[in-house]
């Protein structure tokens, strides 16, 4: 056990348990919450590789450590670890082959009662909550609008992330190309408007076009004492379709008087309220990531997917990852 108790980073990182200095993993057992076991686990061992979660939320991979599991539920699983561990925190990321038909992958876990079992040998009990357990929740690994900046964000550091990504864990995902402001980088709403000044405006002439004479005007041109006449050859009676089409003459602005044909896409930026054409807009690519998670409903077959089983595992919002 280190005696260095970092402190973690409260807005980053605020749910990693941090094992406070004094503490063993031993004094955690009395922490452990009953109500946490209710639900029944079945005997199942599989070897696993644990990689301690530091207090900062990066890999320990250093003092990674090899184990197996004992048992396992929806909520969590039972451990058996060496003796003497170094560990930071109580969260773990366990690797872990999958039941079958099933990728290997990665479960979070945060440890609980832990009890001398043999000379070298430890029983822990893994509950899937804790930091390591959000860690791989795609709700984590995405980037998140914050609507008070209107800016995308990632949950955790990407410094943090990244190196999960060297050892396996996370995979890089393009997740989505945004128009952003080109001044501050936050979220605009798009509206067509004025090219010269991005006014919203505009409006435009209805014309109509006589086939006879080929004359386009504006409809006003046309209408004399509630008969329809061609101003240029003073056709009469003249029939929508037949004689003369309706046509959508130049917008025009009535704040600079600016006409043009087209409209602009015209933004405005929700952060410092900048307007700018659509096409002068910050293009970013925003980086998400995807863990190779276990679900540990599929370690069960044996308790079957009846519906009880998975109400329970609805607890947990996340989508099953499907098998890499
Ligand atoms: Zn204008
Ligand atoms: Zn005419
Ligand atoms: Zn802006």
């Amino acid at each position: 056990m280190s005696s260095n108790t970092v402190v973690a980073d409260a807005e980053t990182m605020s749910s990693n348990t941090v094992i406070a200095s004094a503490e063993t993993l031993s004094e955690k057992q009395g922490v452990l919450n009953p109500r946490l076991r209710q639900r029944p686990r079945i005997a199942d061992r599989r070897p696993l590789l644990a990689i301690p979660v530091r207090p900062d939320g990066s890999p320990d991979w250093k003092n990674r450590f090899a184990g197996h599991t004992t048992d396992i539920g929806l909520e969590g699983l039972g451990l058996e670890l060496p003796q003497d561990l170094n560990l930071q925190t109580l969260g773990l990321v366990l690797s872990l082959a999958g039941g079958e038909g099933q990728a290997p992958g990665y479960l979070g876990v945060e440890i609980g009662g832990t009890e001398n079992a043999g000379r070298d040998i430890r029983h822990a009990g893994g509950q899937f909550t804790g930091f390591a357990h959000e860690l791989l929740g795609s709700e984590n690994l995405t980037p998140r609008l914050n609507a008070r900046r209107w800016q995308f964000e990632m949950p955790y550091l990407e410094a943090i992330l990244d190196q999960w990504v060297q050892i396996g864990v996370l995979e890089p995902v393009l997740w989505d190309r945004v128009q952003l402001c080109p001044r501050c980088r936050a979220l605009p709403t798009f509206r067509r408007g004025c090219n010269a000044c991005g006014s919203i405006h505009v409006n435009n002439d209805r014309l109509m076009h006589h086939f006879a004479c080929a004359h386009v005007g504006l409809v006003t041109e046309f209408e004399d004492k509630g008969q329809l006449i061609c101003p240029k050859c003073r056709g009469r009676q003249l029939v929508v379709g037949a004689d003369y089409e309706y046509m959508t003459g130049p917008y025009r602005c009535q704040d600079c008087q600016w006409a043009d044909d087209e409209l602009e896409q015209v933004a405005q930026c929700l952060g410092c309220q900048l307007r700018f054409p659509a096409h002068q807009a910050y293009e970013q690519e925003l980086k998400g990531y995807r863990a190779h998670r276990l679900d540990p409903l599929a370690l069960l077959p044996a308790l079957g997917p009846t519906p009880a089983v998975l109400a329970g595992a609805a607890l947990d919002r996340r989508p099953a990852l499907c098998a890499h």
